[in-house]
C-alpha cells in the first residue's frame, strides 16, 4: 500500500509547544465552520473557534480541545497559535461542566450588563472540553 502523505503540525499556546509532529489530516473548528485539512492544501489563514481538534497519524487519531487563536495552513505544514489547548487527560470534566452551567445561566438571565460575547465564548470552551472527552 502506498504510504500516506503527511504534513507538519505545530501548535503553540502561551505556556508550551502543545504539539509538534507529522499528521495525515487535521480537523478543527474555525469561525467559518469545521474544516478537515490534508497535506497539499492551498495556503489559507483561518480564525479558530473553541472545539475539538482531531489529528490523524499513522498510529491512529488523537483528540484535544483547542480554543481561540488562528491557524496558518500551508501545503506542507499547519502552524496554530492558540490561547489554550488540552489533551483529554488534562481536562477536568467537573470544572468544564460547572463553566458550562455558569455560562448557560448567564446567557439565559438576559441581564443588560451581561457581556454576551464573553459568555458565548466561555460556553464554547466548556462544550469543547466536554466534547473532547466523548
Ligand atoms: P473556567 O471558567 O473554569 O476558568 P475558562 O474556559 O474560563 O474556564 P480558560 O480561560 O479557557 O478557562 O483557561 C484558563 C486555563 O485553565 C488554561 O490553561 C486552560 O487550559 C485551563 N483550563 C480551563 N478549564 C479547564 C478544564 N476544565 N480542564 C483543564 N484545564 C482547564
Amino acid at each position: 500500500m502506498a504510504e500516506e502523505k503527511t504534513f507538519l503540525i505545530r501548535i503553540i499556546t502561551p505556556d508550551r509547544i502543545f504539539y509538534e509532529g507529522p499528521a495525515q489530516m487535521a480537523e478543527f473548528c474555525t469561525t467559518e465552520g469545521e474544516i478537515g485539512v490534508y497535506p497539499g492544501h492551498i495556503p489559507l489563514t483561518v480564525i479558530l473557534k473553541p472545539g475539538v481538534l482531531t489529528l490523524t497519524e499513522s498510529g491512529g487519531k488523537r483528540r484535544a480541545a483547542l480554543h481561540t487563536g488562528f491557524a496558518e495552513i500551508l501545503p506542507d505544514r499547519i502552524s496554530i497559535l492558540a490561547e489554550a489547548a488540552e489533551w483529554p487527560g488534562e481536562i477536568d470534566i467537573s470544572r468544564a461542566e460547572a463553566a458550562r452551567k455558569r455560562a448557560e445561566e448567564r446567557l439565559a438571565a438576559h441581564q443588560a450588563d451581561t457581556d454576551l460575547a464573553r459568555a458565548e465564548t466561555a460556553l464554547q470552551r466548556a462544550v469543547a472540553r466536554i466534547e473532547t472527552l466523548r
